[in-house]
């Protein structure tokens, strides 16, 4: 026999037991981002590299050492998206949807980043982000938030997670900051791991993002950029908490925040579980203002967010909070398989005439008794027996499979009328 082919490590299957969390998140976000207004837009999975090296910053982990960077056939060097929010502000640009006009998007799809597979940080994985355009004020920072919020109400876990808040300030407030950083970790050069070396004069706020444990001491007493804020971010900050306030939205101010990527400006935020171990950033997102610009846009205000599916679907597996998948209504047992083209269009009929009803039909044989196992094992609440005696006369018989009742036996021709009774019940 060949060797069996096994997929590529940290790119995984979602079972079908998995997918019905994934889907849960789905349909939930699908449905709260149309109560906000948002509209859904699809992207390519690959674009040039040169939109990600140029917006996310050189000295970032995702250009650094994550993309997925190849050259295609005609020697174009293209990426798998490790993120949405560059391509959604390409196509956007692109296709004219920012001329005098306040946008509202939503997306969501895989994406992919060469990091070390582990528990809640894979290779492939799904993220759903929504991505505003042309608005600068605190008050669509607080929609986004709400937003997320609400779906978490939605997703049940509304308990799980903490709203973690910090304010980056403008760019030139940033720059001065960073001068601060810089003679503070040089200070301290000796504690410092690899990886903050050599971000400390190219990109020293990304040392307040380090996940290693070994720095976080040094990290904790670092200087501080919320008191160093400009005005126009402190104002802004101020009003997003006014409006959060008022909402009665719970948060932490966390001055350590800063966000992976090189774009966001002011508002920056995540929801956080402790309940996920170390990945445990279930949402992330903030504002964006310069980045339109960046790509070659009019300059134009902008925020937005990303969650990870699959940190979300193994908070939800966790909580025990989601509904279980339906079952089906009906099983068709059939008894011989002379029968089985009356067992598949007698299902075919009952579900032209029963709208919305699940019906699992017995394929591939069996003995009567391993079907009626089957048909116990798949949760229907219901047996639809095909026998000789049913097939002959016309009939069909009803075997309640959940409750002590006797079975009925019913006119093919009335069946649909009789179930529909009841299964609405
Ligand atoms: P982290 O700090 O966990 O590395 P990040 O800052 O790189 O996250 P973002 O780029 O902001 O993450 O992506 C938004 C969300 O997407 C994250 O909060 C997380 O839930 C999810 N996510 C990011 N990277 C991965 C990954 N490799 N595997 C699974 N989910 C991920
Ligand atoms: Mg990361």
């Amino acid at each position: 026999m060949p060797q069996a082919i096994q997929a590529i490590r940290g790119m995984n299957d979602i079972l079908p037991e998995q997918a019905a969390y994934f889907r849960f998140v789905e349909d939930s976000a699908r449905a709260v981002l149309g109560g906000y207004g948002y509209s859904e837009i699809r992207l390519p999975v690959v674009e040039k590299t040169e939109l990600f090296a140029r917006t996310l910053g050189e000295v970032t982990d995702i250009v650094e050492k994550e993309m997925y960077t190849f050259l295609d056939r005609n020697g174009d060097s293209l990426t798998l998206r490790p993120e949405g929010t560059a391509g959604c502000a390409r196509a956007a640009i692109e296709n004219g949807l920012l001329h005098n006009q306040a946008q509202r998007l939503w997306y969501q799809g895989p994406m992919f980043r060469h990091e070390r597979p582990q528990q809640g940080r894979y290779r492939q994985f799904q993220q759903i982000g929504a991505e505003t355009f042309g608005m600068a004020g605190p008050d669509i920072d607080a929609e986004l938030i709400l937003l997320t919020a609400r779906l978490w109400r939605v997703l049940g876990l509304q308990d799980s997670v903490v709203l973690h808040l910090n304010s980056l300030g403008t760019q030139q407030a940033r720059n001065a900051y960073r001068a601060h950083l810089v003679e503070y970790f040089s200070a301290h050069a000796d504690r410092l791991d690899e990886d903050s070396r050599r971000r400390l004069h190219a990109n020293p706020l990304r040392i307040l993002d380090s996940k290693n444990p070994a720095m976080q001491t040094l990290i904790e007493g670092a200087p501080r950029f919320l008191e160093m804020l400009d005005d126009e971010s402190r104002q802004h900050f101020a009003a997003l908490r006014a409006l959060l306030d008022a909402a009665g939205l719970r948060y932490v101010v966390n001055p350590r925040l800063v966000r992976g990527l090189d774009y966001y400006g002011k508002t920056v935020f995540e929801w956080v579980t402790d309940r996920l171990g170390a990945q445990g950033t279930v949402c992330a997102g903030g504002r964006y203002d310069v980045l339109v610009e960046e790509l070659g846009g009019r300059a134009t205000p902008a925020a937005g967010f990303a969650m990870g599916v699959e940190r979300l679907a193994a908070l939800l597996a966790e909580s025990g909070a989601m509904p279980p998948a339906p079952a089906p209504h009906l099983y068709v047992v059939i008894q011989d398989e002379r029968f089985a083209q009356q067992g598949l269009l007698l299902a075919e009929a009952l579900r032209n005439d029963i709208p919305g009803v699940r019906v699992q039909v017995n394929c591939g044989g069996g003995s009567f008794k391993s079907q009626l196992k089957r048909a116990d094992k798949s949760g229907a609440r219901y047996a639809i027996l095909l026998g000789e005696d049913e097939v002959a006369r016309g009939e069909a018989t009803i075997k309640p499979l959940r409750e002590d009742q006797p079975q009925q036996i019913v006119a093919q021709a009335a069946l649909a009328g009789h179930l529909k009774n009841l299964i609405e019940e």
